[in-house]
C-alpha cells in the first residue's frame, strides 16, 4: 500500500483554536493522511479530533519548528498548514522564517490561514 501523503500542522498559541476548528471539520479527510505537527499544536488537535493520530515533534520554540523543516528538506512533508499569530512577537521568530523558507525553496504547498488550508485541502489526494 502506498505511503500517505503527510501534511505537516503548525498553530501559533492565538490560533491554535483556530487550526482545531479547520482540523475538526475535516477529520474524516484528514484521517487519510499522515499529520506531523509540532509538540502542543499536535496535542491540541488530539484532544479536539481523538480519531486522528498525530506524530508529535518538539514544541516549536523548542525545536518543533526546525525538525519539521529538516523533514521538508528530507522530502517527508508534502503540505505545510501553518497558522501564523501576526499581531504577537515571537522569541522563535527565527525558527517561523527558517521553517517558512525552506517550504519556499522546496516548493512545497503552505497555507498560513484558514482560507487558504480549505482550499489546499481539497486540492490534496492522500495517496501518491
Ligand atoms: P507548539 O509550537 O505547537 O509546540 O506550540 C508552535 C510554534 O512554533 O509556536
Amino acid at each position: 500500500m502506498p505511503q500517505a501523503r503527510c501534511i505537516a500542522m503548525i498553530a501559533h498559541d492565538q490560533k491554535k483554536d483556530d487550526l482545531c476548528a479547520f482540523a475538526g471539520s475535516h477529520e474524516a479527510r484528514l484521517s487519510a493522511f499522515t499529520l506531523v505537527a509540532t509538540g502542543t499544536t499536535g496535542g491540541r488537535i488530539q484532544q479536539a479530533c481523538p480519531k486522528l493520530t498525530v506524530r508529535r515533534m518538539k514544541s516549536g520554540p523548542l525545536g518543533g519548528d526546525q525538525q519539521i523543516g529538516a523533514m521538508i528538506a528530507t522530502g517527508e512533508i508534502d503540505a505545510l498548514v501553518f497558522f501564523v499569530d501576526p499581531l504577537t512577537a515571537m522569541p522563535h521568530d527565527v525558527d517561523v522564517k527558517a521553517l517558512t523558507r525552506l517550504a519556499i525553496v522546496y516548493d512545497l504547498p503552505m497555507a498560513l490561514n484558514r482560507a487558504t488550508a480549505d482550499r489546499l485541502l481539497r486540492t490534496m489526494e492522500p495517496g501518491e
